[in-house]
């Protein structure tokens, strides 16, 4: 298997896999969407809210701030020895306390305080609640580790998505250099030179086949490979992306041979 990173940022990752068929692509997709645990708040608890949203409201857009995660140091509460009541190696606190003075103030995910450093907002610019003058919230909220399948709140990923690599091909005996394709293809991936039609950045096919449609003299051919695939992961913030890809594949790893551990007893 060979994996070749195409584009990088701070919050996403693209790649190319060489070598891998559709049912393990989809297997690591799944696996990076519900099965890698990453950090949300799950309990919260309100000492003081005068603010005109209600106390649930206010849980629930807490619990969906993408909290950043530390994996090593935080048990998932089912493998923590505290079975699950909650402690420091399965439990972060984070406190919220804000008090409008004569103006509306915006209390935003950044004003959240964290006992762990490692555990905070993934971004400060979330609005969680609008004060209006004199109100105020005094929360304390308790982030643990869960996975997507439990809670979509839960997921280290905001999108991650696969497709099949295009190759396209274009026959230079059927074409007349009429220059079509050149026109509808939405990601420019055909270009004249000279005489004749060639394709450039064909990684950036969307697989749409206008090009295929439009061409009157049929020289237009889109296939794509069966073993190789084009990924896109784009973290919420939790993780870094590189680390949601090689996590997921540990974790897969791991699934796989106590699956085959279990069909060697019978
Ligand atoms: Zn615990």
């Amino acid at each position: 298997m060979e994996i070749k990173i195409i584009h990088r940022e701070e919050d996403r990752v693209h790649f190319l896999v060489e070598g891998m068929d559709v049912a393990f692509a989809n297997a690591m997709r799944r696996t990076m969407l519900n099965r890698l645990p990453a950090m949300a708040i799950d309990e919260v608890l309100i000492l003081e809210n005068t603010s005109v949203m209600y106390d649930e409201m206010l849980a629930q857009r807490l619990g969906l701030i993408p909290i950043t995660t530390d994996l090593d140091s935080y048990n998932l509460p089912e493998d923590c020895d505290c079975e699950g009541k909650g402690c420091s190696l399965c439990q972060c606190t984070l406190t919220l306390e804000k008090e409008a003075g004569d103006e509306e103030l915006v209390v935003y995910s950044g004003d959240l305080s964290s006992q762990d450093p490692k555990v905070i907002p993934a971004s400060n610019e979330i609005p969680i609640v609008k004060l209006a003058p004199n109100q105020s919230i005094i929360i304390e909220a308790y982030a643990r580790l869960g996975t997507g399948g439990e809670n979509a709140k839960f997921q280290p990923v905001s999108t991650v998505a696969y497709k099949y690599v295009p190759v396209v091909s274009v026959d230079a005996s059927k074409c007349d250099q009429c220059g079509v394709c050149v026109e509808v293809c939405p990601k420019n991936i055909f270009v004249i030179e000279g005489d004749t039609i060639s394709t450039q950045n064909t990684l950036d096919c969307a697989l749409c086949e206008i090009c295929v449609k439009e061409c009157e003299s049929g020289a237009i051919t889109i296939d794509s490979k069966k073993d190789a695939f084009l990924f896109k992961v784009e973290s919420s913030g939790s993780l870094p992306p590189e680390d949601i890809v090689v996590r997921a594949a540990e974790l897969l790893k791991e699934r796989t041979r106590i699956a085959l551990d279990f069909a060697g007893t019978l």
